[in-house]
């Protein structure tokens, strides 16, 4: 589909999927409607819950908060919109799991109730810092982490180079694509406030299926050389965090340590751009932008709705679902989560609602193991998956944990590359749980 401009060396492993971005690559943004409704869980990022500030029968306006964090990995939450709250309950997640959720009935539009605006230009580290914090800013790259604490630290940490993941490698997703395109200097700004914040460089990272995105963003820095732009090959999961950051520096992320311990703290485009606006417009993080796209609903689209709108209302808004769609997925193909539950909100961080047919999502019946080690060669991190898939089945947790099952990055490379249609990395998944789980309940009892 695409000519490549460079193609340099790259991570062992990954995989080739069709990229089928041309959907929605071509459609700007486009704001929805406000729905009626409003639900906004008050987890949409790692780390613990917020609490709730408000009860059923207050009246909130847009921008106002409506949990505070709780705890240094948590986040604030605010009100996407005008209305009342008629509720709070207990209500599925993108992801199925019931979570608490602030219900709002939606009023109509008036002036928003933002925090103050601030010159980022004059506006010193500190400052820029308790703005992301209190704008409730939380990654876009799918982890949703909570911005500032990437951007703090700990002493002894020393940072060298800020990089901006631009890859959006999952196939058919195109947010990213259109935030560079339709936001660009917004993002720019953006990388300069992170940029001051940690006191050093910056890189975009982008793979070379996007190259307007790239000669858009290499008109606008010029001669820059501060902000440079690295193009690199296309090959899925290029954006994983530890890839990228292989791809850019040559440094490798030892298993169990963070960016950071190799002096390097990445953020999504769409975050640097929340950043920006957060600092310059003092709007919290409201608004989610979401590609809608895939052969399964009538108009693929990139639409921005208030955080909390169920999805149900987004694909009535491109038109409803085709008579051969089959699914719904949160997120890409390769890492989102099918939905149960159409009613379910969109957060923070979510970046793609895909709706796939039957011939995209190549069901196909599983056989028995083949042991034709495909899985291995395409593990970005060296991993067995045939034999964590099994030790999970088996309920051999502390096997599974011995071989490495907590490394594994969910990235679904070895789960497509399977010819026996063996779901690896749900296996995967499932396991990694467990494990988590038993580890928690021993650190508990210890
Ligand atoms: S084992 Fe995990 S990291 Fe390796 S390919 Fe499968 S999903 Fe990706
Ligand atoms: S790719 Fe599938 S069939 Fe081949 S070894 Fe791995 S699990 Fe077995």
């Amino acid at each position: 589909m695409f000519k490549s401009l460079v193609h340099p060396g790259s991570f062992k492993g990954g995989v080739h999927p069709a990229e089928a971005k041309e959907l929605s690559m071509d459609s700007p943004f486009e704001r929805m409607p406000n729905p009626k409704m409003i639900y906004l869980p008050l987890s949409q990022h790692a780390g613990k819950e917020s609490k709730l500030l408000v009860a059923k029968g207050s009246l909130v306006k847009k921008g106002e908060l409506l949990a505070e964090p709780d705890g240094f990995i948590s986040a604030p939450i605010h009100s996407p919109v005008n209305g009342a709250v008629t509720k709070i309950s207990k209500t599925a997640n993108l992801s199925g799991v019931p979570k608490t959720v602030i219900e709002i009935s939606v009023s109509e539009e008036s002036e928003p109730s933002y925090l103050e605006a601030i010159d980022f230009k004059t506006a010193n580290k500190t400052e820029l810092l308790d703005r992301i914090k209190e704008a409730g800013i939380v990654g876009m790259g799918g982890a949703a982490f909570p911005a500032f604490v990437k951007l703090s630290p700990p002493p002894g940490k020393k940072i060298d180079k800020l990089i901006i993941n631009a890859a959006e490698c999952e196939p058919y997703l195109t947010r990213d694509y259109r935030l560079m395109l339709e936001y660009t200097d917004e993002l720019i700004s953006g990388i300069e406030i992170l940029m001051k914040i940690i006191g050093v460089d910056c890189v975009i990272g982008i793979e070379d299926n996007k190259p307007k995105a790239v000669e858009i963003l290499k008109n606008k820095l010029g001669n820059r050389t501060d902000i440079t732009v690295r193009v690199l090959p296309v090959k899925y999961p290029q954006g994983a965090e530890k890839m990228l950051i292989y791809a850019v520096t040559g440094k490798k992320v030892p298993p169990g340590k963070l960016p950071m311990d190799v002096g390097v703290v990445m953020q999504n485009v769409g975050t640097a751009i929340s950043v920006f606006r957060a600092v310059a417009l003092g709007e919290p993080q409201i608004e989610a932008y979401v590609s809608v796209t895939g052969g399964g609903i009538t108009k693929p689209r990139n639409i921005i709705v208030p955080v909390g709108t169920p999805v149900s209302e987004i694909l009535d808004f491109c038109g409803g679902l085709k008579p051969d769609a089959i699914k719904v997925v949160a997120g890409g193909p390769m890492m989102g989560n099918n939905l149960y539950d159409y009613n379910a909100p969109v957060m923070k961080a979510t970046s793609g609602l895909l709706i796939l047919t039957e011939a995209e999502s190549q069901p196909g019946e599983s056989i028995p193991c083949l042991r034709c080690g495909k899985c291995i060669e395409v593990c970005p991190v060296n991993l067995m998956p045939t034999r964590l898939s099994q030790y999970s089945k088996l309920q051999r947790f502390e096997d599974a944990e011995a071989s490495g099952i907590l490394v594994c990055m969910e990235c679904g490379c070895c789960a497509y590359e399977c010819p026996a249609n063996i779901p690896l990395v749900q296996w995967i998944k499932l396991g990694k749980k467990e494990v988590m789980k038993i580890k928690q309940q021993e650190r508990k009892s210890a």
